[in-house]
C-alpha cells in the first residue's frame, strides 16, 4: 500500500573535477534543512558502484563528524533532506533511494509528489520489480531503472520514465559510473537551479545552496528539461516534455523557500516584502505598531510596514535552540508550550494596537496560540494580516495537506475564522495580489490550494490514487 504522502523536500547534486562532493552535498543540505527535517541521506558514486548513507533525523544528525568521515572521497554525490506527514516517518521512506538493476545502479533523489504512483507501481510489479518503501519516490527510482535496460541508455530510458509520470518531480539521479542527471517536469511545480564553479557544477532546490557551497548561480532548470553532467560539465541538456500549462507552485514565495533564494528569477525576499506590501492595500487598519511572526511571517511584516508608514517593530523572541525533539513535559508546560519557542516582547506589545502578520492559516492553531500569548502581556487589539489567501484546497503536488476538512477556511468563514483564532480584526491577500506580489517570476503559477485552479490534467489521477 502507498502512503498518501505529501512532501516537501530538498534535493542537491554535483559533478566535480576534484573528489569533494561528499562536502558539497553536505554543506548543500545544511543550507536547505528549512525544506526538511524528518530524514536526510547521501549517495555517492565510488568505484563504479554507489554508496549511501540516510537515516532519519536532521542533516547533521544523520551525517554525523563520524559518518563523514568514512565516506569515500567521490566526484559525484547527490543529497536529500525529507519532510514528510506523521506516520509516514520510517527508513524506509528516506531518500536518496538506491535501485539495483542488471546492468549497474542508480541513487534518486526526488522532490515533489507523483500523482499516479500506484498505477505506476502496480506496472512495474507485473513486470516482476519489488518494492520495499510506500513513498511514491521509490516508484519514480525504479521506474528510471527499468526503462534505461529497455532503452539501453541512460538519456532515452530518464526521457521515456518521465513522460510516464504525472505530477511534480525535480529529480537527481546519479548512476553508478559518476554521471549526474536533473529534470524538472514540465509544469514547473518545484524548483531546481543550476551553479558552477572552477571545480564543476550542482543541481540544488533553492540557490542558497548554491551560494553556501561556494557555486555561482547559471539558471533554473527548464521545466520539462533533462541535464547529463560528468566530470564537471553540462553534456546534454534537452527539454523533452511539455505540459499543456505551466505553474510553480506559489507558496514556494510564501513559505516553503528561504528568503534569501531566487527562484525562477524572483527573490523570495522581494516576492515576501511585495506580499506585505500588497497586504497593507488591501487591507489597511489604524494601529500603532506591526510585527510578523517568526520566521516565516518577517518579510511581509516588512512590507507591511513599508506599505502603512507604521513602525516595524519585534513582537516576539524566538529560542533558536530547542530541537525537534523537544518535549512537553507536563500539563501546566504543554499549555505554555507556545511561549518556550516563542515569547511575545512585552516592551512592544503591552498595551498597544497590533498588526500581526503571518504567512498563513492552515488549520488555525498556530494563530489562536499566538494571539492568546499577545493578548496573555496585555496587547490592546490584535489585527492579524495572512500572506496568502484563504487555504482551502489539497494540494496534489507535494504541501503538506492531508485533508481538505483540516483546512480550517475549507471549513467556516472569515469572520468565523477570526472569532475562532481571537483576532479583533483578519485580513488575507488576495489571490490576484499575491500572483501581482510575485509578478517577476518568469513562470507561471499554479494556486489551486487557494482557488481550486490546478491548470493541469494530473488531479484526476490524483483523485483516483487517493480514493481506492
Ligand atoms: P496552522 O494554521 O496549521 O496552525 O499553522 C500555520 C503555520 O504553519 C504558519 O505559521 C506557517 O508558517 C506554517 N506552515 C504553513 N504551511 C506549512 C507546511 O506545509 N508545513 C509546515 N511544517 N508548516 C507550514
Ligand atoms: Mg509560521
Amino acid at each position: 500500500m502507498l502512503d498518501k504522502l505529501r512532501e516537501e523536500c530538498a534535493i542537491i547534486g554535483t559533478s566535480l573535477k576534484c573528489e569533494e562532493a561528499a562536502g558539497v552535498v553536505y554543506n548543500g543540505l545544511l543550507a536547505l534543512q528549512h525544506r526538511g527535517q524528518e530524514g536526510a541521506g547521501i549517495a555517492l558514486s565510488y568505484n563504479q558502484s554507489i554508496v549511501l548513507e540516510k537515516d532519519v533525523g536532521l542533516v547533521n544528525e544523520v551525517l554525523t563528524e563520524k559518518v563523514l568521515a568514512k565516506l569515500p572521497k567521490a566526484k559525484t554525490a547527490i543529497g536529500h533532506a525529507r519532510y514528510s506527514t506523521t506516520g509516514s516517518n520510517t527508513i524506509k521512506n528516506v531518500q536518496p533511494f538506491l535501485t539495483e538493476y542488471l546492468t549497474g545502479r542508480i541513487a534518486t533523489a526526488h522532490n515533489g509528489n507523483i500523482t499516479n504512483a500506484k498505477q505506476v507501481r502496480s506496472m512495474l510489479e507485473k513486470e516482476g520489480l519489488d518494492f520495499s518503501a510506500t513513498s511514491d519516490s521509490e516508484v519514480i527510482s525504479s521506474l528510471i531503472a527499468f526503462n534505461i535496460i529497455s532503452c539501453k541508455n541512460l538519456l532515452k530510458g530518464v526521457i521515456e520514465a518521465s513522460k510516464i509520470l504525472c505530477g511534480a518531480f525535480s529529480l537527481v539521479l546519479m548512476t553508478g559510473d559518476k554521471k549526474l542527471v536533473a529534470v524538472r517536469d514540465p509544469h514547473g511545480f518545484r524548483p531546481l537551479c543550476i551553479g558552477k564553479n572552477e571545480y564543476g557544477i550542482a543541481v540544488a532546490s533553492e540557490s542558497c545552496a548554491l551560494d553556501s557551497c561556494g557555486f555561482d548561480f547559471v539558471r533554473d532548470v527548464i521545466p520539462g528539461e533533462v541535464i547529463i553532467i560528468e566530470n564537471g560539465e553540462i553534456i546534454h541538456s534537452s527539454v523533452e516534455l511539455v505540459a499543456k500549462k505551466q505553474g510553480l507552485c506559489i507558496f514556494e514565495y510564501v513559505y516553503f523557500a528561504r528568503p534569501d533564494s531566487v527562484i525562477d528569477n524572483l527573490s523570495v525576499y522581494e516576492a515576501r516584502f511585495n506580499m506585505g506590501r500588497m497586504l497593507a492595500k488591501e487591507h489597511p487598519i489604524d494601529a500603532d505598531v506591526v510585527c510578523g511572526v517568526p520566521d516565516s511571517g518577517l518579510e511581509a511584516a516588512m512590507g507591511y510596514a513599508y506599505e502603512s508608514g507604521l513602525p516595524l517593530v519585534s513582537g516576539f523572541v524566538k529560542n533558536r535552540y530547542i530541537g525537534r525533539s523537544f518535549i512537553y513535559p507536563s500539563q501546566l508546560q504543554r499549555e505554555h508550550a507556545v511561549k518556550i519557542k516563542l515569547n511575545p516582547l512585552r516592551a512592544n506589545i503591552e498595551g498597544k494596537s497590533i498588526v500581526l502578520v503571518d504567512d498563513s492559516i492552515v488549520r488555525g492553531t498556530t494563530s489562536a496560540k499566538i494571539i492568546s500569548s499577545l493578548r496573555s502581556i496585555n496587547a490592546k487589539q490584535v489585527h492579524m494580516r495572512i500572506s496568502s489567501p484563504p487555504f482551502r484546497h489539497t494540494c496534489h503536488f507535494g504541501t503538506d495537506i492531508d485533508n481538505e476538512q483540516n483546512l480550517i477556511a475549507n471549513q467556516i468563514s472569515i469572520e468565523e475564522i477570526c472569532k475562532r483564532i481571537g483576532a479583533d480584526s483578519l485580513g488575507f491577500i488576495s489571490v490576484e495580489g499575491l500572483k501581482e506580489a510575485c509578478n517577476k517570476c518568469s513562470l507561471p503559477f499554479c494556486t489551486g490550494c487557494f482557488n481550486n485552479d490546478y491548470g493541469t490534467d494530473c488531479v484526476e489521477m490524483s483523485k483516483f490514487q487517493l480514493e481506492e
